[in-house]
């Protein structure tokens, strides 16, 4: 057993690291934005790292997608931006489903264009009236002519307003299906949504009327809820490593704060209950980082197999990352608190990380179940 990542995995944190420095100074205004950052997003089409998010046969990087190799550029990148991070998990989440039920023609229309970031994409589940429990979306596909008619309003979806394409989940009879929906196709509407605490590039989609061709459909009739699946089997251990991310960084404000102030005669780092709390930080972090990394090897085996891992890493990193920030702010008492500095920046975004990709109250239902079924 090696606990350490080998060249080919240092040399991807490298390029990851870099590029993250690179736009630092952006993070600031990029962060308080919920539209599209254009000197961000022209970044990170330069860096190339989109290529990770898409099969070698189609521009991509390696011959099938990486789990551990998207999960240390989500760690790297939300330790300096969470708006550069949103963008790069959104090429992979929002292109899954075309890269494992897309047809030919689907596959070589969008996917050379994730991977070179020419095009963001749009994943829609949520609804008004469904969240954890998708079986609620009313959204539906209805046969129209030799194609669909598409109707139903979608809720929180990640760069609506700014994506080519939106990847829908939707009723299809007494099934769920998941449809291609082009977004320059009429009857599509995108609103804002409200600001969240976390600034976020989001909206609501109103899908009014939209024809749609029968090629539209991802897979076969049915396959809505498995794909589903197979893309948070993939994606959501990277939101792990982006919670691993932010709780590196906040802890390395903390250290750099306590370690040059100075109360009670000696600098902070070195008062008893400070540096406990930055010792449990840290050990919290280490533990995060070896279930993520370990759950990102898993996936990349077999990622529906692998999927209570996934969830345990993702629920141990959020919930991990939450206590992490929570204590950094603490330990800079009112230095903490100042509105536009990293530490109340990363406090703000450490929050929805608990919610979205799976609520940890949900995931934990998931994984109680393996638990149960497990023992014997
Ligand atoms: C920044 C951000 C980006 C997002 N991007 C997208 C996107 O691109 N596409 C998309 O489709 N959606 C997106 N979402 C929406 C996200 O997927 C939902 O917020 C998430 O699925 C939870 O649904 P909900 O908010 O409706 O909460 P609800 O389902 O109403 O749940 C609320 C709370 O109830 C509890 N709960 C729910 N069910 C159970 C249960 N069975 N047992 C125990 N407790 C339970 C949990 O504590 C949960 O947090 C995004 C959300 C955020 C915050």
């Amino acid at each position: 057993m090696n606990f350490e990542l080998d060249d080919k995995y240092l040399a991807i944190q490298g390029r990851a690291r870099e590029f993250a420095r690179s736009i630092a100074h952006l993070a600031p205004e990029a962060d308080s934005m919920s539209t599209v950052h254009t000197g961000i997003l022209e970044n990170l089409r330069e860096s190339g790292l989109s290529r990770l998010m898409v099969p070698a046969a189609y521009g991509g990087e390696h011959e099938k997608l990486d789990p551990l190799a998207i999960c240390l550029v989500r760690e790297a990148l939300m330790a300096q931006c969470c708006h550069a991070d949103s963008l790069f998990a959104m090429q992979g989440i929002g292109s899954y489903t075309i890269n494992i039920a897309g047809s030919v023609e689907q596959r070589e229309h969008w996917l050379p264009k994730i991977a070179s970031a020419e095009c963001l994409p749009a994943f829609a589940l949520t609804e008004p009236d469904a969240g954890s429990d998708l079986k609620r979306v009313t959204t539906e596909i209805a046969t129209d002519g030799d194609g669909f008619c598409l109707n139903g309003d979608k809720s929180f979806i990640s760069n609506a307003g700014a994506a080519s394409y939106f990847i829908v989940f939707a009723r299809d009879g007494s099934d769920y299906s998941m449809v291609l929906v082009s977004a320059d196709a009429a009857g599509i509407r995108v609103v804002p949504t409200p600001e969240i605490i976390a600034p976020h590039v989001m909206g609501e989609v109103q899908f009014d009327n939209v024809r749609i061709p029968a090629t539209a459909r991802l897979g076969s009739k049915g396959d809505g809820m498995r794909l589903v699946l197979a893309t948070l089997g993939v994606f959501r251990v990277s939101v792990a490593g982006a919670a691993v991310g932010l709780a590196q960084a906040a802890l390395e404000e903390a250290v750099r704060h306590t370690r040059t102030r100075e109360q009670f005669g000696r600098p902070m780092i070195r008062l008893g209950p400070v540096a406990q709390m930055l010792a449990d930080c840290w050990t919290e972090i280490e533990m995060a980082r070896l279930i993520t990394y370990r759950a990102a090897c898993m996936a990349g085996e077999d990622s529906v197999k692998s999927v209570n891992y996934s969830s345990m890493a993702k629920l141990g990193a959020s919930e991990m990352a939450s206590r992490v920030v929570d204590r950094c702010v603490q330990v800079m008492g009112r230095f903490g608190l100042v509105v536009g500095t990293k530490m109340e920046r990363l406090y703000r975004q450490a929050r929805p990380m608990r919610i979205y990709e799976g609520a940890s109250e949900v995931l934990r239902l998931g994984i109680a179940k393996e638990l149960a079924d497990r023992v014997p």
